[in-house]
């Protein structure tokens, strides 16, 4: 569940942080392995997609490290089954080294992406990054957010968003970018400000944030060449410009005392 994940795994005392390693080549699945616990962590791994999903949903880890071309469930479906239930980090180490693959892999709610060959001592880097990285609980709005007189309603809580007639669900990165710039309507945040706001893996570029706002704009039907929600601001980075509505609290001390 969405809140479940969020205590620092580095800082507790509880014991090392749990990584699941999904690799079905053994010699690769062995190398990750022992780099990962050298590193301090401890790592369950296997070389099948459906298994995988058996065992995050058995004991959830503090990370995953997910190939793509997998047995069983290819690891596409496996990040999408996993964002179903959790904002867990996901690193992809995959073979798949197309710009395509790499966007989709982002779209279904990944955190980072190594193309293989890899160094195992980058990805150990990139895991303990995102680890580090990985944020605190932000504060609890039970309140959906709407904005553009009710055009775009968000529930930050399940990411789950309508725009019009439209609905779905924005990935943990999405709604983070969405929610850090919506609630500085105006300000333009740079692509360097927008990456640490909103991701939390040692991506290799700012480019990744461009990904992340092509991939929000697409869910929320906004059009880069006229923006009601997300502007690109030439040579400087994104504004939100869409109005915010007042809160829908407000309706109901509108309607206090009212005969309908
Ligand atoms: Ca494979």
């Amino acid at each position: 569940m969405a809140g479940e994940r969020h205590q620092p795994p580095l800082a507790g005392v509880a014991g090392r942080p749990r990584i699941l390693v999904v690799e079905d080549e053994p010699r690769i699945r062995e190398i990750i392995t022992l780099y990962l616990e050298r590193a301090g962590f401890v790592v369950q791994s296997t070389g099948d997609g459906r298994t995988a999903l058996e065992a995050f949903d058995a004991d959830p880890p503090d990370l995953v490290v997910v190939d793509l071309l997998l047995p069983g469930l290819a690891g596409e479906a496996l990040i999408s089954a996993i964002r179903e239930v959790s904002d867990v980090p996901i690193v992809v180490a995959s073979a798949k080294r197309a710009d395509e693959d790499r966007i989709d892999a982002f779209r279904l709610g990944a955190d980072d992406y190594v193309t293989k060959p890899f160094n195992p001592v980058e990805l150990v880097a990139r895991v303990r990054a995102i680890l580090r990285r990985v944020q605190p609980p932000e504060p609890r709005i039970d309140q959906p957010l709407s904005f553009a007189h009710g055009r775009l309603v968000v529930d930050p809580t399940t990411r789950h968003f309508t725009v019009g007639p439209r609905e779905g669900r924005l990935t943990p990165t999405e709604s983070r970018l969405l929610l850090a710039l919506a609630a500085a309507p105006g300000v333009v945040f740079d692509r360097e400000r927008l990456l640490s706001l909103a991701t939390r893996g040692v991506s290799e570029t700012t480019r990744t944030v461009d990904v992340h706002i092509a991939n929000l704009r697409h869910k929320l039907d906004d059009d880069a060449a006229r923006p009601w929600a997300i502007e690109t601001v030439p040579d400087a980075g994104y504004r939100w410009v869409a109005p915010a509505d007042p809160p829908t609290t407000a309706t109901h001390s509108a309607d206090h005392g009212r005969v309908s």
